[in-house]
């Protein structure tokens, strides 16, 4: 006798919701992770009284008023709208590109001055096929945007120069022609009151939960455990690099506490300049509006992907798309099996379409 319905490899988001739904469906669940607490990137950590977000700046945002509702069976949301600053040398501009960013960088006042000036500056860039990043954003945003915003904070986040990426990485830079700083467009948004562990603690309530435990330590007994695993690890691990390894970007966190109660007033400062080494300085207690006498703020540098390192970003080019297909078709053929989440299927996903496609899962 199999001791649980349902082995989930993975207490990430992806995981979480997944056990949650198994559990409500009456399904005996076990869920193992290797790191020493549930969460995957998602985690806090409480520090100073301010939940520090240990894996990079999470917002969650999202226009599926069925996700908005189901994550809110757990937690309630607080007003956070996101509304990132670009800094360039000593220059500040707000994100994404919209009049307040266009003014500041121009002077221009109304939507057709801005206009205007970006389509002269398209224009004066000849660009009729762009065969690169580089081209590929003078053709969509114009040189000065560029120049400033956009290939600095692109080559350090690649590794590359931005005339050796693809075009096809930003197919469309995002334009808006009013004063609007709110970076997304989703009509739901927020941070979970008491912080993204509260949401996990949630969907993990009542549920057996390993941490500590990596499923390639000991495979056979986890396999003999259960009829079914969910796996949200790497799907190439889960085959042993049979086709050969998945490519990633990686990120390196530099946490720090400071001895003041504001250092930057904003939660997100992108650092657009190549000379400066982060990409990003997160400002913790801002997502939550707190007055704590200190304040914590995190330093994000990309980074080569390597052995003992986090995969954070994958590299979706033609060589990797087509190994993750080889791997898919493993998996397809696998009745044990079902790869879920950002590593388990090998793409970028925001938290809403982790939770959607959770909730998809027949189990
Ligand atoms: C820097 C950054 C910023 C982001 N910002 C946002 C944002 O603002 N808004 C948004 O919506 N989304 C954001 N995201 C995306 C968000 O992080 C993901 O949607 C979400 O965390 C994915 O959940 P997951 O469960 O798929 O993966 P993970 O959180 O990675 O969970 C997978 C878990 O599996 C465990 N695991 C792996 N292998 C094994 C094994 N062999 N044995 C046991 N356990 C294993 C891992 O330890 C991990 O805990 C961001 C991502 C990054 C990298």
């Amino acid at each position: 006798m199999k001791r649980y319905d349902y082995l989930i490899v993975g207490a990430g988001l992806f995981g979480a919701v997944a056990a949650r739904k198994a559990a409500d469906a009456g399904k005996k669940v076990l869920v193992i992770d290797r790191r020493p607490y549930p969460g995957g990137n998602i985690r806090c950590e409480r520090r100073e009284g301010i939940n520090v977000h240990l894996y990079g700046a999470h917002i969650f945002h999202t226009s599926n008023r069925a996700v908005w509702d189901f994550a809110r069976r757990f937690v309630e949301f607080n007003h956070y709208v996101n509304s990132p600053i670009a800094r360039y040398g000593e220059e500040l501009y707000n994100l994404p590109f919209n009049m307040n960013t266009f003014y500041a960088m121009w002077g221009v006042k109304t939507p057709a001055e801005a206009a205007a000036m970006i389509e002269r500056q398209r224009r004066e860039a000849g660009i009729a096929e762009p065969r690169n990043l580089e081209e590929q954003a003078i053709s969509l945003v114009g040189t000065d945007i560029y120049r400033k915003l956009v290939k600095g904070y692109t080559e350090k986040q690649w590794g590359r120069d931005a005339t050796e990426l693809p075009a096809f990485i930003i197919r469309r830079l995002p334009v808006r022609l009013t004063f609007n700083n709110n970076y997304f467009n989703d009509p739901l948004q927020g941070i979970p009151i008491g912080g993204y562990n509260a949401l996990i603690d949630g969907l993990l309530d009542g549920i057996e939960v390993r941490c500590g435990e990596d499923f390639f330590a000991d495979r056979a007994r986890w396999e003999a455990c259960c009829e079914r695993i969910v796996f949200t690890g790497r799907i190439d691990a889960y085959y042993d690099y049979r086709f050969g390894e998945l490519e990633y970007r990686s990120l390196r966190f530099e946490h720090r506490t400071l001895d003041l109660p504001d250092f930057q007033g904003n939660a997100v400062v992108n650092y657009t300049a190549r000379e400066v080494p982060y990409t990003r300085i997160i400002e913790h207690k801002h997502f939550e509006f707190g007055t704590q006498p200190r304040t914590v703020i995190t330093y994000e540098y990309p980074d080569a992907y390597g052995p003992g390192k986090e995969p954070y970003y994958p590299v979706n080019d033609a060589r990797n798309t087509a190994l993750c297909e080889r791997y898919k078709a493993l998996a397809a053929a696998d009745p044990k099996v079902i790869f879920g989440g950002r590593l388990g299927e090998y793409r970028y996903y925001d938290m809403d379409k982790v939770i959607e496609s959770a909730l998809k899962l027949e189990l």
